[in-house]
């Protein structure tokens, strides 16, 4: 199987270079995501023989904005929710609800302590689900001492992730790749193949069989990751190809 992240990895915004690629998502008449119409037609022949997982840190609302994956299983939200065709799996469902009931730290421990560090730095703030937070950033004022919140998160069994201009603080029971395993083990998988470009991808990407990293990712350069030759919009197509390489025998 092939669980993959979609933003900047299969999919790209016009941030990136855009020529002949496929719109596949809009918002309010703008559009806003790309995808290579390689990339697509490989997907699409993953997607038919139940291969691909997309696992995305967007919301509901976000993901099925992107309307061309028809997949039996979806990992969204970080890994707090689960879709099997389309419908939230229940089991995954309470796991996570009781996560919360047993969590050492609340959410509103984290909130206190973060109120000493905003500022007009934060343009906009986003609670998903009370699952976890995200902020839309100015990048270049971000507070020099923010360093002691990250080590405070780290303490408390949170993370943070910075992609782009937006910043996401999520407890660590929500991961994109114990939400992977989960599914692994629901499906009996022995060997699968992962990708990624953020610091919230890095535990997934590592836990997998193979993995291949867009080149352009800001994960962390840790021992584990291999990378693509190129770069941007072109990085997942070289990550479809080596997928279909490496799992020739179950695709064909
Ligand atoms: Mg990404």
């Amino acid at each position: 199987m092939f669980f993959s992240d979609l933003d900047r990895t299969l999919i790209y915004s016009n941030k990136f270079e855009i020529n002949n690629e496929v719109l596949i998502e809009e918002k309010n008449g703008e559009a806003i995501s790309y995808i290579s119409s390689k990339t697509l037609f490989l997907l699409k022949k993953l997607c038919n023989k139940n291969l691909f997982v997309p696992v995305t840190t967007r919301t509901q609302e976000q993901f099925e904005r992107i309307s061309l994956f028809k997949t039996k299983y979806a990992i969204i939200e970080n890994g707090a929710k689960i879709l099997i065709n389309g419908k939230i799996d229940k089991e995954w469902e309470s796991h996570i609800f009781n996560s919360f009931k047993n969590q050492s730290t609340k959410s509103d421990m984290i909130f206190k302590e973060f109120e000493k560090y905003k500022g007009n730095w934060i343009l906009k703030e986003k609670n998903v689900d009370d699952e976890f937070y995200y902020f839309i950033i100015d990048v270049n004022n971000i507070p020099e001492n923010i360093n002691n919140f990250f080590r405070f998160l780290k303490i408390n069994n949170w993370n943070y992730s910075i992609q782009g201009r937006k910043m996401y603080f999520i407890p660590n029971f929500i991961s994109k790749e114990k939400a992977v395993s989960y599914v692994v083990n629901k499906e009996s998988i022995k060997k699968y193949f992962a990708s990624g470009d953020s610091n919230l991808d890095l535990n997934m990407v590592l836990q997998a069989t193979y993995n291949l990293i867009p080149l352009h990712a800001e994960i962390n350069r840790v021992n584990g990751l291999n990378f693509t030759k190129k770069s941007g919009i072109k990085a997942s197509e070289e990550i479809l190809e080596k997928y279909i390489k490496l799992f020739k025998s179950i695709i064909n």
